[in-house]
């Protein structure tokens, strides 16, 4: 059905998207998918996603709007709809979310025609996946400390160091490197580069175990890595400018090129309703408990009002600083994923403690897994405390912290 304001054209776009959505959800895969997909695991797991990925970028679902040259569907003004079929449809994400995610716009805004030529077909077919070697044992908020050495030997430069927390790096075939190149200075003496994840080219990976037991991020080392000029981004020096506009997307105020799909507040609250209602305690529903039933009506309320921001955040005349409500979002909807997950084992109480695993659990122990990485998403891509210093400093114009 077209929505209120589509043009014919758009009309037609978003019945094509739903058409295809609904013939070809794909059946879900007997292996369980992790939560989400920055926690993916097995080759099981790539295989099955990257089909899925390939279909729907095959679909024009992904890359919509991007430049035919560069691989994309060349349209205008589509990708915001079909992102949102997308999502509606409760379809597996992308595996390479950080390939459309960030690579994508990084690139568009500061790659060369070579870069984007090369490397963007693959990331949107899923052929090739992407990571982010960013933070390091040292430089998690303070990226700027930044120790991973690049040195310049004639028209290659030589790589040592050791990034952290890198998602996705255990199947990643290229990775967004930020490298000091000039020690005397901190911000100026970044440089950025694109690399393979190869191995015979001094690249390790360590997976890193995570309190829930999976373990979707890693460590990277790199052992005299040599890369060709050709992969760097940007001016040397101009790292620190390039990593922003990576991390802008990577915040969701960036240029997307393909939805995340995924479960949304809006469903979980429905699924934790129905929870409250089927959980019993001295024998009645805990959804008759006034008190849990006002922190779930106030769960309500800011799920409605983070829906409406995002809403808002599409009419620049609205907003302002464009950078406002999308800076905004990251906040307020990772903080309210973990409220959400808290209420949860509230209205499961000493059945909380039964895990993944444990015949026993509640919905499979997804709630307590999810409560649990709930709170990767106040820490990755910038922790709260960070998010909130940004948007004080940079959206309301308050004096810097020291
Ligand atoms: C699940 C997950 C996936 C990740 N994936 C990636 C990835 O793919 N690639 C990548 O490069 N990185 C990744 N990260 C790393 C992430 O970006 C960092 O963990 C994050 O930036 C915080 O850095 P840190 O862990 O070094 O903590 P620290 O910077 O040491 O911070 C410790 C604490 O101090 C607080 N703090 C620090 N500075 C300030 C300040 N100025 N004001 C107020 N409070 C402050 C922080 O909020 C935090 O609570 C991932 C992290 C997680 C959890």
């Amino acid at each position: 059905m077209p929505q209120g304001k589509d043009t014919a054209e758009q009309s037609e776009f978003r019945a094509h998207c739903r058409s295809w959505l609904e013939a070809n959800k794909p059946e879900l895969p007997k292996l369980q998918l992790p939560q989400a997909a920055y926690e993916v695991m097995t080759d099981d797991h790539v295989v099955y996603l990257r089909d899925w990925q390939k279909k729907c970028y095959e679909a024009q679902l992904i890359a919509t709007d991007v430049d035919k040259r560069y691989g994309g569907h060349g349209h205008s003004g589509f990708q915001q709809i079909a992102s949102l079929e997308v999502r509606r449809a409760k379809v597996p994400y992308f595996i390479n979310w950080i390939g459309l995610g960030m690579t994508v716009p990084t690139l568009l805004a500061h790659g060369t025609e070579e870069q984007k030529e090369r490397y963007f077909p693959k990331i949107f077919s899923g052929e090739e996946i992407w990571c982010q070697g960013f933070s390091e044992p040292g430089a998690g908020s303070d990226l700027a400390s930044l120790q991973t050495s690049a040195i310049r030997n004639g028209d290659n430069w030589v790589i040592n160091g050791r990034k952290v927390w890198t998602s996705s790096a255990h199947f990643a075939s290229h990775i967004l490197l930020l490298t000091r190149t000039d020690k005397t200075t901190k911000h100026a003496g970044i440089t950025y580069f694109v690399a393979a994840m190869d191995t015979n080219n001094g690249v390790s990976v360590r997976p890193i175990h995570k309190l829930t037991g999976e373990s979707g991020f890693n460590e990277v080392t790199f052992d005299d890595t040599v890369l060709s000029d050709s992969m760097r981004v940007d001016e040397v020096g101009n790292g620190w400018k390039v990593a922003m506009s990576t991390l802008t997307s990577e915040r969701g105020a960036g240029v997307g090129v393909g939805a995340v799909a995924g479960e949304s507040s809006h469903s979980h609250i429905g699924q934790l309703i129905d929870l409250a209602k089927q959980t019993k305690r001295n024998g009645r529903p805990v959804w008759d408990d006034l008190v849990l039933r006002d922190r779930i009506l106030k769960l309500m309320v800011r799920i409605e009002g983070s829906g409406q921001n995002t809403r808002r955040a599409r009419v620049r005349a609205l907003t302002g600083d464009p950078m406002r409500l999308p800076l905004q979002s990251k906040l307020t909807g990772t903080e309210i994923g973990q409220e959400l997950h808290e209420v949860a084992l509230s209205i499961l109480g000493m059945r909380s403690s039964l895990y993944v695993g444990d015949e026993n659990a509640v919905d499979d122990g997804k709630w307590p897994l999810a409560y649990m990485n709930t709170y990767t998403g106040t820490i990755s891509g910038g922790s709260s405390e960070v998010q909130r210093n940004i948007l004080g400093e940079r959206v309301l114009g308050l004096p810097k912290t020291k």
